[in-house]
């Protein structure tokens, strides 16, 4: 009893957090050590092995002058942003234990997590031009962003300038070269290179080292950030920053969370990039919630092993799929026949993914067919769970692109896409195998 009031009496010292373990004897640990612990010590939560779940709108300061500090933070009075948590929209720690682990994989400086993939693109866009300004952007976009470009920053003046996925180094010179005249007849800048790779559904890659080296070479090597959407190959097997580009952005709907029960998103790279998207997105809102970060940090702990047996399954799929004789063709990372995007593969892709396109011989009326009947896939969009996914982009994803477009990017009445999970190899073979039957 004297003890309990002993230690009433004595407030105990605030603890610090322990540092953080990032090497042993000059190794340098693996994202996949990282994610059981990186960021948070459980001293600081009553010895809790994982964060709890911080369900507050609100943080008390330890006093005033700490109070004005942190805003001073926050405001951007101070430079070096806020030094402790101060309020929900800003962030919380659980946001703040996802950021740093998101930053672990793609070797960023920085990371922020939002409410959807769409959310940190929109802010980013949002942050990072002003009136006048030119998007340069490759082609296709997910049908959001290019519509959020398209439709929604035109509004503001901002405009832009697309080029197709596989474009080469001279291409890409001549479509820096028309946004920087087209920025100047605006009276603005270039203020983003804006790319997604592989694009969706046709898996078209873009030469991220070949756009960084034209930026250089046309902007100057203080020029526009290139960001990329790496929702489809990242984190695992699409590694941007190391090949040029400054911001990685994602959903993390697919693979990173990865079981199809959350939405979320997040971006990722040098602070000199994230600090403006920071302060937008505590002006605006649209940080993701503390249940669907934790989540999220679960996620992380298998996101390797996960998509390591998703794309073994997808290589075996797409092994049976390429000889049967319903099938015309197969848009898979695995086996490309242009060597151009070959050699666009070699060079930035550790690994083929598992969504991928297949062609079926005949039109929508087959593909429906093999659609409806398709036992353990499940007929849905979206990608990267652990369950297998198939849908028909024309009809559903890409309704909405005109006829002349989607034939431009490939989109094809028989084209079914599908994202391969989990599951039993051979189990999906065997339902592939049958619903091709029924075709
Ligand atoms: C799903 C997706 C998005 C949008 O993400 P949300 O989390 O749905 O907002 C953006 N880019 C790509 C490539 C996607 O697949």
């Amino acid at each position: 009893m004297a003890e309990t009031s002993d230690s009433i009496d004595t407030p105990t010292p605030r603890r610090k957090p322990k540092p953080a373990i990032e090497e042993i004897a000059g190794r340098k640990l693996k994202p996949a050590t990282l994610m059981m612990g990186h960021g948070f010590d459980p001293a600081l939560s009553e010895g809790s092995l994982k964060p709890p779940i911080f369900q507050t709108s609100t943080f008390a300061f330890e006093n005033a002058a700490a109070g004005k500090r942190h805003f001073e933070g926050i405001t951007g009075k101070r430079p070096g942003g806020a030094e402790g948590l101060v309020y929900s929209r800003f962030n919380g720690p659980n946001q703040e234990i996802l950021e740093d682990r998101l930053g672990v994989w793609d070797g960023a400086e920085d990371a922020l997590a939002f409410s959807s993939g769409m959310t940190a693109i929109c802010v980013m866009m949002l942050a990072l031009c002003s009136a006048g300004d030119v998007i340069v952007h490759s082609g296709p976009l997910y049908a959001a962003s290019e519509g959020f470009v398209a439709k929604w920053l035109s509004k503001y003046g901002v405009t832009y300038v697309d080029f197709p996925a596989g474009a080469t180094r001279e291409e890409l010179d001549a479509v820096l070269e028309q946004a920087k005249a087209q920025a100047e007849q605006q009276g603005g800048k270039v203020a983003l290179v804006y790319l997604e790779s592989p694009g969706n559904p046709t898996n078209a890659l873009v030469d991220i080292e070949a756009v960084s080296a034209s930026r250089d070479a046309v902007l100057g090597e203080d020029g526009p950030p290139i960001a990329i959407d790496n929702t489809f190959l990242g984190p695992l097997w699409q590694r941007p920053l190391e090949h040029g580009a400054d911001v990685v952005v994602y959903s993390l709907t697919k693979y990173v969370g990865g079981h199809s029960d959350l939405v979320a998103g997040s971006i990722a790279g040098a602070k000199k990039w994230i600090d403006p998207v920071r302060a937008l997105r505590n002006t605006m809102g649209g940080i993701c919630d503390p249940n669907t970060a934790w989540m999220l940090m679960r996620s992380l702990e298998t996101v390797e092993l996960r998509m390591q047996r998703a794309g073994e399954n997808a290589a075996k799929v797409c092994e049976f799929l390429g000889d049967h004789p319903k099938v015309e063709g197969l848009g898979y990372l695995g086996m490309i026949s242009d060597a151009r995007q070959q050699d666009i593969y070699n060079r930035h892709c550790l690994g083929a993914g598992s969504t991928f396109s297949v062609f079926i011989k005949g039109g929508e009326e087959e593909s429906f067919r093999f659609l409806d009947s398709l036992k353990i896939a499940k007929l849905a969009v979206s990608l990267g769970g652990t369950e297998t996914l198939a849908s028909h982009p024309a009809a559903m994803t890409h309704l909405s692109v005109p006829r002349e477009r989607r034939a431009q990017l490939g989109i094809t009445d028989n084209l079914v896409r599908i994202s391969i999970g989990i599951e039993d190899a051979d189990d999906l073979i065997a339902d592939f195998d049958q619903a091709l039957a029924a075709v």
